[in-house]
């Protein structure tokens, strides 16, 4: 496939037409005239060359979005006119569906009619969503016991620096983006340096929608050069990431060593789904793979441990496997597919290593397990039972579609396995029975509980994470507060002691 091609089934792939850095409402050459490639995970093959942003580009993204902050329109404009131009970019988004989910298709290997029915769409409700908060933004007016008069204001934090990850270029996009604009800031994005296409065009539309200039820079780049630049960068008032814990770590290392900027972190998770006795087994087998397979396992909310009550684990490990068996792997543009090619060679590597690290550590391998073809970063659905809870595959965030699959005897025990982790982004429940999800759901430390659901989302369900998953919420208004801040006018009332 060329990007500039037809699939294998005949769609046509768009034209790539932003390749470069976005500063200051240009497109812009990085200044060190470094390009980096872009990657099409279906075949290892090249899609495009892409400006790569460095620290110097990042100076002068950060300068633009300053002057943008300090002295132009944006944060000082009504919220009803800033929520006026957010509208039409959302529309605008709206007319290019088809375009934007066929560039994160080639860049992350993601399902096209996904993209299409879900993500790109979900980009544009995600800005009204919070086009519709822009001018509902205020403080309050207080009471103090001496004889004051105080109020609050809500004021914009300023420049802020995002950094996303690949796995969901678009929804990560809107998700920091969509309430930073809200809130009156101004921003300086980075893509992940696998998946910079999307982010581009969004960039391009922004512009044409009348965002003013400097409001929303894109600069694509690598983590340790670009992303650092950010992290560390005096000028920047707040990073919102989404990645990896590790990463996570470093960014708020260097964020307290330069400014002290504030940071949230969304980061990565291995979250466990519990299934009951009581639960249709049936069902309950559609959901646990879905969990791990949706997104090719490539979510930090994926449910990769799953632990099934004993009375009905043999019935439910038999419906699994057939159904993980079932599984369509294949072309992400070909609708009958239900799991793409993973995001690239390296975490393609990764998973294959977690796969091995599961034989050697004595837990049975189920189903799958191996590669697919010869071609692209394709896994087969893999389910491994058997495995101790110290167990690596039980332990670290394989990012991939592998599965632990345990057994539990007593809700007691559930609990205690399910928060036998580090992390704590998200759990699912699978009972009829009130009481057990009322106690498990208020036990488990996680940021999100599904009951008799899994990857429920909506722009106004807070989510984010507990424990070594971060802290802070993206979606939900949760999510505009971080963008905002908090003053404290205070005065004198007439005729009081001051
Ligand atoms: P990562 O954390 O390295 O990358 C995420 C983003 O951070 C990218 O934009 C990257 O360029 C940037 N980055 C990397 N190093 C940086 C640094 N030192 N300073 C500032 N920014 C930096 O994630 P990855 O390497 O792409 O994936 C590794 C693992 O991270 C995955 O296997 C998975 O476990 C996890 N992950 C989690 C999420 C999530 O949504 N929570 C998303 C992607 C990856």
């Amino acid at each position: 496939p060329s990007s500039n091609g037809k699939t294998n089934l005949s769609l046509e792939i768009p034209t790539i037409k932003f390749t470069k850095l976005f500063i200051n409402g240009e497109f812009v050459d990085s200044l060190s005239g470094k390009e980096f490639e872009t990657i099409d995970p279906r075949s290892g093959e090249v899609i495009a060359k892409i400006a790569e942003g460095t620290k110097e580009d990042i100076d002068v993204a950060v300068k633009a979005a300053r002057v943008a902050f300090d002295d132009g329109p944006w944060p000082r404009m009504p919220g009803f006119v800033r929520a006026k131009i957010m509208l039409k970019w959302a529309d605008l988004i709206d007319q290019n569906i088809e375009e934007i989910a066929a560039l994160d298709t080639i860049d992350a290997g993601k399902l096209y009619t996904f993209c299409k029915a879900v993500d790109i769409p979900g980009v544009a409700n995600i800005i009204r969503y919070y086009a519709g908060a822009a001018d509902k933004i205020h403080g309050k007016v207080l009471k103090p016991a001496r004889e004051l008069h105080a109020y609050t204001l809500m004021e914009p934090i300023g420049v802020v620096g995002h950094i996303i990850p690949w796995n969901f270029p678009s929804t990560m996009f809107a998700a920091k983006v969509a309430p930073a604009l809200a809130a009156g800031c101004t921003m300086v994005l980075k893509p992940a340096e696998q998946t910079p296409l999307s982010a581009l065009f969004y960039a391009h539309l922004a512009k044409e929608a009348g965002i003013p200039d400097g409001v929303l820079n894109v600069v694509p780049g690598f983590g340790a050069t670009a992303g650092a630049a950010i992290s560390s960068h005096m000028d920047i008032d707040k990073v919102s990431f989404t990645g990896s814990t590790e990463v996570g770590r470093e960014i708020m290392v260097s964020a307290a060593r330069s400014n002290l900027k504030p940071v949230s972190l969304e980061l990565g998770g291995k979250s466990p789904l519990l299934i009951f006795d009581d639960a249709d087994v049936n069902k309950a087998a559609e959901l646990a793979l879905l969990g791990i397979l949706f997104n090719k396992g490539e979510i930090c909310v994926a449910g990769s441990r799953v632990f099934v009550q004993e009375g009905i684990y043999d019935e439910f490990e038999k419906k699994l496997v057939e159904k993980a068996k079932a599984w369509v792997v294949g072309d992400p543009f070909d609708p009958k597919v239900q799991q793409g090619p993973q995001v690239d060679k390296k975490q393609f590597e990764k998973i294959l290593s977690y796969i091995e690290h599961g034989k050697n550590d004595g837990a049975t391998l189920l189903t799958g397990g191996k590669k697919i073809g010869d071609k692209g970063y394709y896994i087969e659905p893999t389910i491994f039972s058997n495995v101790k809870e110290d167990m690596r595959i039980a332990q670290d965030e394989i990012f991939g579609p592998v599965m632990a699959l345990m057994k539990f005897k007593t809700i007691e025990e559930a609990i205690k396995s399910a928060n036998n982790t580090k992390y704590g982004l998200a759990a699912g429940i699978v009972t009829k029975n009130l009481d057990i999800a009322n106690t498990v759901s208020r036990s488990i430390r996680a940021g999100i509980i599904w009951i008799n659901c899994y990857f429920a989302f909506g722009n106004d369900i807070p989510y984010g994470g507990y424990k070594m998953s971060g802290f802070g919420r993206d979606f939900g208004l949760e999510s505009l507060h971080k963008y905002l801040q908090v003053k404290s006018v205070v005065t004198p009332i007439y005729n009081s002691p001051w």
